[in-house]
Parts: structure tokens; C-alpha cells; sequence
């Protein structure tokens, strides 16, 4: 996926124009993180799954390499391969060649945000193998030529009217002539056409939720049932999943699956939860004959030891989104890459540069609810604090940015000049902005009063307040 991410600015204020678009992230607003608070509420333990599913995060992070090696023995000592990837290059590459020592046309696809990390889809197109994706909202968004804008609801920003008229363009040729409005009757006409490429393809290509170091086992969940067809009936299955995704048993996988589907989507659990263990063994009744991982480090490494380290908790919940007012606002395409929302404004500018990915980090009001709803725990504000100190350091930011921020520092030190200075500016704000009582334009401001008035201040400054107010 070519990232926008350098072109932040501009895509917010294009999403703030798309009513349709409003429509559909209200829906979002209303619907996820409504389910998710009924959820938690049912679950008194909450917390202390949470407590619990963050240690075995923290502790895996800390032996990454134990586990990694333990995982990829037990996979090989069960007839499959893994296949050790530093770039998305090396990733891209590996699967191309599975694909084309099968003989591979097509390729159908579970969700997975890694095969959107490496842009796999393209990748695999130009080199003459059709990848299929089967979870709806993936092909819902390949057929509108678009990447993901959620990481757990990939077409989240489209409307049921979009869907339909998109539907009706694309189905048209394949017989299916009638312009479906209803979402069961969308999702028949969707399933009738995929289920003829489950067997078709000669591979299945899904992501991993976790894989566990004692069995050698991927793990997916899904509410659709696409990744079991995606991985059982073609004869090559490739999971395509990064190093971070490793836990130690089934047990620890048990404990975050409880989080994950609460934290996510507010359901006690995903609807199915699979589990692939090798290749097809001789007394099987199906799956497929080759089973390939192809493990992504892309950068996660290097993540070990350093600020970022708690992002490799991340278990890809959506969560964070779900509550951000940022992301409600503006969706996830304006984030310009793979993964939007504040996990997105963390994680980016490690994978993109903080050069192109300065935007991110400040598209935050670090309210902290992304923090405070996070299963795993994760500082995000103060993660995406920490790139803003580097675009700092690295002279990223404006220089007119950068002199405001040097000059609020010197005035910050500088506790008495401060009250005076800031006990002037609000008297003389105070003062301009009687009579209207706000303020439609205001020097240095215009980012807010573009499209909202100030309004003028009243009743002295904050640190005067308080002290009247408790009397010191
Ligand atoms: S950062 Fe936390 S809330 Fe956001 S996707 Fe990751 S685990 Fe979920």
C-alpha cells in the first residue's frame, strides 16, 4: 500500500467534507464501543483477565526468541515450514514462489493486516496470481480498489447504500442482475460467488491472531467462517504473520482470546476460532498438503529494548479506534497507511519514518481513552508523545512549530514571567473579545477558527481560578 500518511492534512479535511462517509463512522461510534462497555460490564473479572493476558504479552515481548525458536521447531516436527522474513521484500517474495511451485492462479485470502503491511495483493497480481479476499469487508474494499480503513472492519466507512451500488456494478457480469438493498440478501449474493473460488484456488492465504510455541499452531478467529474454508481446501495453506503474534500454550491463548473479542467487538467470543496444526496428516479428512508460515520481523526487532517495546503487545483489537474522537472524526483512510486510529499514530512513523508519518502522532487530543480501553495496556499517548519529541529533535516539525514550542519551554521555566505574561494575554483577549464574546479569526489560531469561532476567555487564567478557588 503506497502511504498518504505524509499528506495527513489533506486527507482530514476531504474526509470532513464526505457526509457519507460521517453517516457510516456514526454508525461505528454507536455500535462497537457500546458492545464493548455491555461486555466488559457482564465480565466482573475484566480486569484481572486483562492484568493477566498483559503479563503474558510483557513476558513473550522479554523471551521473543525462546519462544519464536520453540514455535517453529514444533512446526517443522509436524510437516510444515516456516520461512523467516526480514523485509516485506523477503515476505512478498516467499509467497509468490509457494504460489508458483503449485502452479498457483489464484489464491484466496483470510484477513490479515501483515499481507496489507507487505502489499501483498498488488505484489501477487502483478505477478500473474489472483489473490480472492473472502472476509467480506476485504472483498467488499477489493472490489471498490481500496485499502482497509479498521483494522477488525476493513469497510467500516462505507454506507449500506455504497455497498449495494458497488455490489450491483461488480456482480452485474456474473449473472447477478438484480440491485440487492437488503444486508442478508448482499451477503448471499457475496457468498454465492466466493464459494465457487474456495475451489478454485490452489492456495489459502490467512493471517494469525497468535501462534503457540508448544504446538506449533496458528490461531484465527473470525465471524464469517472464510478462514476455515481459506486454509482447509485448497492444497497449499500460507500463513502470513509477524513475530509478535507468538504465546507460550493454548492456555495463554485462551486467556487473550477472552480479551480480544470483548475489547474488540464486545462478544464474549469470535464466533470461530481456529487452529491449524501442520499439514493435512494421512488419517485427515481434509486440509491442505503444504502448511507454510511466513514469519515478518519488519522492523519489530528493533523495537525490543527501546520506547516502542509495548507496541508488540498490540493484539490488533481495534479498540483504540473504536474510542478515539480523532478517528471518529476524520476514519482511517486519513491516516494514509496500514494501520490507522492512535495504534496507528504509535506505530507508524516506526515503519514509515517519522518524516512521512509527522501528522500522526499530532492527530491525538490525548484524551486517553485509547490508553484507558486498550486490553493490552499500552502507553499510546505517551508513545505517540515520544515521536513527537523526535520530530522535534530531528527537526521534522515546522520551524515555526518548533520556535513556539522552544519559547513556551523558556516561558515555562520561568514560573513568575509565565503568570504575567499569561495574565496579560487573557486580560487583553478578554478585552478584544467582549463584545461578541468569541472570536471568528485569531492570529496563530487559525487551525481552530478555520472551522470553529474561539471563544473569547473570561475570569483570568487557570492557575488564578485555582487558587481562588481553593484559596491558596
Ligand atoms: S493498541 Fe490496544 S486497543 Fe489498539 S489495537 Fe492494539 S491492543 Fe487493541
Amino acid at each position: 500500500m503506497q502511504s498518504t500518511a505524509h499528506a495527513f492534512k489533506k486527507n482530514a479535511a476531504k474526509a470532513l467534507g464526505d457526509a457519507q462517509l460521517k453517516t457510516a463512522l456514526g454508525r461505528l461510534e454507536l455500535n462497537f464501543p457500546v458492545r464493548r462497555k455491555a461486555a466488559i460490564d457482564g465480565l466482573p473479572e475484566f480486569d484481572a483477565l486483562r492484568d493477566e493476558a498483559r503479563a503474558i504479552k510483557t513476558h513473550v515481548i522479554e523471551n521473543l526468541d525462546t519462544y519464536l525458536e520453540r514455535f517453529a521447531a514444533q512446526v517443522e516436527s509436524r510437516g510444515g515450514h516456516v520461512h523467516w522474513c526480514s523485509t516485506p521484500a523477503q515476505a512478498r517474495e516467499t509467497v509468490l514462489s509457494i504460489c508458483r511451485s503449485v502452479g498457483a492462479k489464484t489464491a484466496t485470502k483470510g484477513k490479515s493486516m501483515v499481507s496489507e503491511e507487505i502489499a501483498l495483493n498488488d505484489f501477487l497480481e502483478e505477478n500473474g496470481v489472483q489473490p480472492i479476499e473472502t472476509d467480506l469487508g476485504e472483498y467488499i474494499i477489493q472490489l471498490a480498489g481500496e485499502p482497509p480503513s479498521h483494522i477488525i472492519g476493513p469497510a467500516v466507512h462505507k454506507t449500506k447504500e455504497q455497498i449495494t451500488e458497488l455490489f450491483h456494478q461488480h456482480h452485474q457480469k456474473l449473472g447477478y442482475t438484480e440491485r440487492q438493498t437488503e444486508p442478508e440478501a448482499m451477503v448471499n449474493e457475496a457468498r454465492q460467488i466466493l464459494r465457487r473460488k474456495y475451489f478454485e484456488a490452489e492456495v489459502g492465504i490467512t493471517g494469525a491472531n497468535f501462534l503457540i510455541a508448544e504446538t506449533g499452531s496458528t490461531v484465527i478467529v473470525t465471524n464469517e467462517g472464510n478462514g476455515d474454508l481459506t486454509q482447509t481446501l485448497p492444497k497449499v495453506h500460507v500463513v502470513v504473520t509477524s513475530i509478535e503474534k507468538v504465546v507460550p500454550t493454548l492456555e495463554d491463548c485462551a486467556t487473550i482470546l477472552r480479551v480480544l473479542a470483548r475489547s474488540a467487538t464486545g462478544q464474549e467470543m469470535s464466533v470461530y476460532t481456529t487452529l491449524s496444526t501442520g499439514p493435512r496428516r494421512p488419517d485427515d479428512l481434509d486440509g491442505p498438503e503444504q502448511f507454510h508460515v511466513v514469519l515478518l520481523d519488519n522492523g519489530r526487532s528493533a523495537m525490543l529494548g527501546t520506547e516502542l517495546q509495548d507496541l508488540l503487545r498490540c493484539i490488533r483489537c481495534g479498540a483504540c479506534m473504536n474510542h478515539c474522537p480523532v478517528y471518529h472524526a476524520v476514519g482511517g483512510h486519513t491516516y494514509g497507511w496500514v494501520y490507522p486510529g492512535p495504534i496507528g499514530a504509535a506505530l507508524d512513523p516506526h515503519f514509515l519514518g517519522i518524516e512521512a508519518a509527522q501528522h500522526l502522532p499530532n492527530a491525538s487530543t490525548f484524551c486517553g481513552r485509547c490508553e484507558s480501553v486498550c486490553p493490552m495496556k499500552i502507553p499510546l499517548p505517551a508513545i505517540m508523545r515520544h515521536w513527537r519529541e523526535v520530530a522535534y529533535e530531528r527537526k521534522v516539525a515546522p520551524s515555526l512549530q518548533r520556535a513556539g514550542i522552544e519559547l513556551w519551554a523558556w516561558l515555562a521555566k520561568r514560573p513568575t514571567l509565565y503568570r504575567v505574561a499569561t495574565r496579560l494575554a487573557i486580560a487583553m483577549l478578554g478585552a478584544a473579545g467582549r463584545k461578541r464574546g468569541r472570536f471568528a479569526k485569531l492570529p496563530l489560531a487559525g487551525g481552530w477558527t478555520q472551522v470553529r469561532d474561539m471563544p473569547a476567555p473570561e475570569g483570568g487564567t487557570f492557575h488564578a481560578r485555582w487558587r481562588r478557588e481553593r484559596g491558596t
